[in-house]
């Protein structure tokens, strides 16, 4: 990662007002679109339309929505939906007790310093296919209020389980570990193509592989792990709160090593572990004049004006101070697409570093300093995450430290 010594910051990232409660899945755009076009309460009925889209334009040979480019894509969807399926709570691979690590190591703790179990838990999630580890504290504000139909509760004591009324998290498991895929940087940029789908498809299988694999480490260990995909809790503001980045006007995580194109997956554990500091590398003043994202937004769904703390629409969960975005028109873009969007992640000047080009379409573009961008994309340069033969010229990403899967 690069050093995050001059990024740190010492007060809270966000604001948060009085207003602020704990969000519910079942706003959520998925559920809310997929409630309008069926009845039914779920994730994944919104995806009807979307592949009655995608058959239209497979018939009309559209380029870049091919048979054999949503062949590719589902390929790269499989270990997603065998693994966790974007993440249910406690269900599939995502369970919360161990899957296969005998019960002479789940019940037997390894005493270490804290210091030496972090080194270890960032040593094994990268060997698992984390491309950034943070640790962050588990603030309760982030865990889900409710699932589709079960709350979540925030209990003294037990173990984390699945009762007919509800999700039990004890308050000893109160770490956070957030990791970050780095997506395929050519594939992202065909968005709103299939290809670009099939980055973030592959990035999902990765995470779910990240997470169940370090989840069973942990516990192998002794100690008790919530493999968490997108379910459980708001893997943004954890993953802020783990410095690994800082929020976006498109609502996204922007990291310093590959912008926002990651995709985000978390532990919840009791380890003690130490937590990182959230970080500023300048991205909340860069996305005040850029609004490269909200430009190219096929649905309109991103804002074009200030941060507020009261939402736009009733997907948002309003209270933090920030830029909202509008879920139900981005996922209705989807499914007339036949396809996910990822335009978001492609504009954006962070996902692929400084280009001379891009000055022309950002407000702010002053020749006389270097805007935060190019800090960033120098950074990236010297610690390997960029290539590029003549400044300013279109830098080539490249993922420096994977290893294993
Ligand atoms: S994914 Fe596409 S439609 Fe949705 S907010 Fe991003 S650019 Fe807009
Ligand atoms: S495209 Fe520009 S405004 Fe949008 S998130 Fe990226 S830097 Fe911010």
């Amino acid at each position: 990662m690069i050093p995050r010594t001059e990024m740190e910051i010492s007060k809270e990232p966000y604001s948060v007002d009085h207003t602020y409660k704990r969000f519910p899945v079942y706003k959520e755009a998925f559920v809310t679109v997929s409630f309008q076009d069926t009845g039914k309460m779920g994730y994944m009925l919104f995806l009807g339309k979307m592949l009655e889209n995608m058959a239209k334009k497979i018939a009309l040979g559209e380029e870049g929505y091919s048979q054999a480019d949503n062949a590719l894509d589902m390929g790269a969807n499989t270990l997603n939906l065998l693994l966790g399926t974007y993440g249910f709570p406690n269900s599939q691979f995502l369970r919360w007790s161990p899957l296969f690590v005998p019960e002479m190591f789940a019940k037997k703790t390894l005493k270490l310093e804290s210091e030496k179990l972090t080194e270890m838990v960032k040593q094994a999630a990268a060997l698992y296919g984390a491309d950034l580890t943070g640790i962050a504290g588990l603030d309760s504000r982030w865990v889900y209020s409710h699932d589709l139909v079960k709350p979540f509760k925030l209990v003294g004591s037990g173990e984390p389980e699945e009762t007919e009324t509800a999700f039990l998290i004890p308050e000893r498991v109160n770490r956070a570990i957030v990791m970050a895929v780095a997506m395929d940087a050519e594939l992202i940029e065909a968005s709103p193509t299939v290809p670009g789908s099939t980055a973030a498809s592959l990035g999902y299988s990765r995470m779910g592989i990240a997470a169940v694999s370090l989840a069973e480490f942990i516990r192998a260990l002794g100690y008790t792990a919530i493999p968490c995909m997108n379910d459980t809790a708001l893997s943004i503001p954890l993953a802020v709160d783990a410095g690994l980045g800082e929020l976006g006007r498109h609502g996204l995580l922007i990291t310093p090593e590959y912008g926002s194109n990651i995709r985000l997956c978390k532990v919840l554990t009791d380890m003690p572990l130490l937590p990182d500091v959230p970080i500023d590398f300048g991205v909340a003043a860069f996305c005040d004049s850029c609004l490269l994202c909200a430009k190219n937004c096929p649905s309109a769904a991103i804002s074009t004006k200030g941060q507020i703390t009261e939402g736009v629409c009733g997907n948002n969960n309003p209270g933090v101070k920030k830029w909202y975005i509008n879920g139900e028109r981005c996922l209705k873009f989807w499914q007339a697409n036949g396809a996910s969007c990822a335009n978001c992640i492609a504009v954006c000047p962070f996902t692929t570093g400084f280009e001379s080009m891009q000055c022309y379409e950002c407000e702010k573009c002053d020749p006389q300093r270097r805007c935060e961008l190019q800090v960033n994309t120098h950074l990236r340069m010297k610690y390997g995450y960029l290539k590029g033969e003549v400044w300013g010229n279109k830098p080539r990403v490249v993922i420096p430290g994977r290893r294993g899967l």
